[in-house]
């Protein structure tokens, strides 16, 4: 009954993106989240989907070409320069967006999504977000440099004003060694009163 933590992530965003929505994977790695995020929205919507190593791009395209998508703007670029590709616009508005934090399997494990540059693409995509929209973050933290960024993404969450998002984070408490865990941000609201 209680889904591992990769099906609660898609579940969610498959209940909140509508079809034709814009939507975002900021870290597409190998991507599974990619072809996911593509089949929610549909042929009508477009997948924006980032990762910083050529690696990722190339093994993302390739799955794309096996389950003949289109719908997807594949960009060799970091998440954190997301405003140079998505605009501000009515016409932009996020539907979705999901973080798969942490390093690429079976890849160099030294690189690794980072605090500053995942909070600053989350604040971006928040600007962007429309609403009912939802970001959803799977927190890989058992490798050097995971706790540091576990505990920055939990501290930027909570202050984010309850009367605009509802935050919520989802685990297995009773794991061993570090299991990831989810955190889901939605836009509520689009005031504060
Ligand atoms: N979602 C992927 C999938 O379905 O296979 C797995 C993602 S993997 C856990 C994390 C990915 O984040 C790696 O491919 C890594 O290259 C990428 N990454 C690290 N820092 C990044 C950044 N600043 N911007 C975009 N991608 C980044």
């Amino acid at each position: 009954m209680l889904k591992r933590v990769i099906p609660f992530a898609h579940h969610l965003i498959e209940q909140a993106v509508q079809p034709g929505d814009c939507v975002v994977d900021a870290t597409c790695g190998n991507g599974h989240d990619t072809v996911m995020l593509s089949r929610a929205t549909g042929d009508l919507g477009k997948v924006y989907a980032f990762d910083i190593q050529a690696e990722a791009i190339e093994n993302t395209k390739k799955r794309l070409a096996d389950e003949s998508i289109t719908n997807v703007e594949l960009i060799h670029d970091s998440h954190d320069r997301i405003g140079y590709y998505i605009d501000q616009t009515e016409n932009q508005q996020i539907g979705a967006a999901i973080f798969n934090l942490g390093y690429l399997p079976g890849s160099d494990k030294s690189v690794i999504t980072k605090p500053n540059h995942t909070i600053d693409a989350i604040q971006q995509i928040i600007d962007r977000l429309k609403l009912g929209g939802l970001i959803v973050c799977v927190v890989y933290h058992g490798h050097p440099g995971g706790k540091e960024e576990k505990d920055a993404l939990l501290e930027y969450v909570k202050q984010l004003d309850q009367k605009i998002f509802n935050c919520i984070s989802y685990g297995f408490i009773n794991q061993k060694n570090n299991p990831p865990f989810v955190i889901a941000i939605e836009k509520k609201s689009d005031r504060l009163n």
